[in-house]
């Protein structure tokens, strides 16, 4: 059977790491499998929607490079793919849950629901709803049917709740956790069909999982809970369940409790792939490269038996493998994130390195020609770890240093800078630039002095600092009219 799996969010908002990363697992799997990946909007909750979230999503997807083969905007023959356009297809379904018994009308008001919660959580620590309770509530199984008929036709509102057995032991098959097994008495007669009459996530997430045949359920750890009701719900209708696969929880970098936002702001790390309303960053910003950040997202809660832990999307889909989910926590390091996406960086090839540097920094076009920024690409790329880092590289190719770092001057200052600076002039006037390193070492050979007080010198003079790239190659593309001003303006400083 063909393989179908679905990322399944709720338009509530941006898009987490955490969904990202069930978007990704779920893509994965599909390719990997050769199978069908779809995307369900789960906007049963109309209250909780927020209007600009589907459309994110949708970019989100697509920037990383993981968009859906069915959705919304490439309907295949399993739509409508946003749950709030599936209502005639729930009620079908609910009718059955009624007719054969699977649930039951609740005429309870919310008041006395939330005066029962408050004494529960009083004396208990908990409320549930369910069979050891439900005989004291306002509900269709403890009236007559000509009642709850009447109160019905009469437009009392009602929810319809599952009718949990109890006593029954619910086994339920999880990919990573295997057997699942609890006693029905600890579940709840949950909410399936709303007061408005339009199902709750449970209800809805099973009919659509069985109607829009899902052969696999990838989702987070989250939903854990949720299964035995799921699994109840599909032995009352008499479907065959999907395979369910829940992924371990996103920890933040501490390794205490789940990754959020919050954390993510005090710490200075996007948890969106792409920005959210202006307001917020994503990793798209900050200047990942889409692969890399999948890279290093499939790595949360996943490990490749490869060696090389640097691969494409492509690499990963060939390695990924449900069997190496691992159950724990994974624990969020951005850090490594960085790390992940400046080795992607190094193995662009010469062309894409190029390209980026015209996208980050347009105005190099202005003074270099093709061959220039070629070189400048080339003598920049190891040192990208963000690719908004290429903006601060390439300025010292256009200007000269605005300031000099401190303890690169005091390092300069010891030698006889003056008279250094002047020697170092003559040597870059009277020399071609593809000669300038030899011409260097023989003056220094004459003088039996040191190399490396020129270079430095030439260094702090050309980027400010005694880091960045080989100095003889940057002074080559800068030209020698740039470099003699910059060593006068050094010596001026001094
Ligand atoms: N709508 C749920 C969510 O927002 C989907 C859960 C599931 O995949 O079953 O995450």
């Amino acid at each position: 059977m063909k393989e179908r799996v679905r990322f399944a969010p709720s338009p509530t908002g941006p898009l987490h790491i955490g969904g990202v990363r069930t978007a990704l697992f779920n893509y994965l799997y599909a390719k990997k499998n050769k199978g069908t990946f779809v995307l369900r909007i789960e906007d049963t909750d109309q209250k909780r929607k927020v209007e600009e979230s589907e459309e994110y999503i949708f970019e989100s997807l697509k920037w990383a490079g993981i968009s859906p083969d069915e959705s919304v905007k490439k309907p295949g023959s399993f739509g409508p793919y946003r749950q709030s356009e599936r209502q005639s297809i729930y009620k079908k379904f609910i009718k059955v849950l009624l007719e054969k018994k699977g649930a039951y009308y609740a005429f309870d008001s919310a008041e006395n629901l939330s005066a029962a919660r408050t004494l529960a959580e009083k004396e208990t620590g908990a409320f549930k709803y369910n069979y050891l309770n439900r005989g004291s509530f306002d509900n269709s199984l403890n009236c007559s049917e000509e009642e709850t008929l009447k109160r019905i036709l009469s437009g009392a509102s009602y929810t319809i709740r599952l009718w949990v057995l109890p006593d029954v032991e619910v086994i339920s098959e999880d990919e990573i956790r295997k057997t699942v097994r609890v006693n029905s008495n600890e579940l709840e007669d949950k909410v399936l069909v709303k007061a408005d009459g339009t199902p709750t996530y449970h209800l809805a997430n099973v009919i659509d999982d069985h109607c829009m045949k899902i052969t696999t359920v990838i989702r987070g750890e989250e939903w854990l809970p949720s299964l035995p009701i799921h699994t109840l719900l599909y032995e009352f209708y008499g479907w065959e369940k999907p395979k369910f696969v829940h992924l371990p929880l996103i920890l933040n970098p501490s390794g205490k409790g789940k990754l959020s936002k919050r954390d993510g702001d005090k710490n200075g790390y996007p948890v969106f792939p792409i920005a959210w309303k202006k307001e917020f960053d994503g990793y798209k910003e900050k200047g990942f490269l889409p692969e890399a950040h999948l890279n290093y997202i499939a790595q949360l809660g996943w490990s490749t038996k490869a060696e090389d832990e640097i691969m494409s999307l492509r690499e990963i889909v060939f390695e990924f493998d449900l069997k190496d989910v691992q159950k724990g926590g994974a624990r969020f390091d951005y850090d490594k994130a960085k790390w992940v996406n400046q080795q992607h960086v190094q193995r662009l090839k010469q062309k894409e390195m190029e390209a980026l540097i015209k996208e980050h920094r347009p105005d190099l076009t202005n003074t270099f020609d093709v061959g220039e920024i070629s070189k400048i690409s080339e003598l920049i790329q190891e040192r990208v770890v963000l690719l908004n880092d290429i903006h601060g590289l390439c300025a010292l190719f256009l200007e000269a240093p605005a300031a000099y770092d401190e303890k690169a001057l005091q390092k300069i200052l010891k030698l006889d800078i003056s008279n250094l600076i002047s020697e170092i002039k003559t040597l870059v006037d009277k020399n071609q630039l593809e000669s300038l390193k030899d011409a260097v070492f023989l003056f220094c050979k004459e003088k039996e002095i040191g190399v490396g007080g020129i270079m430095q010198t030439l260094r702090v003079a050309v980027v400010g600092s005694l880091s960045g790239p080989d100095i003889i190659e940057v002074i080559k593309v800068i030209g020698k009219s740039s470099t003699l001003d910059r060593l006068e303006m050094l010596k001026k400083h001094i």
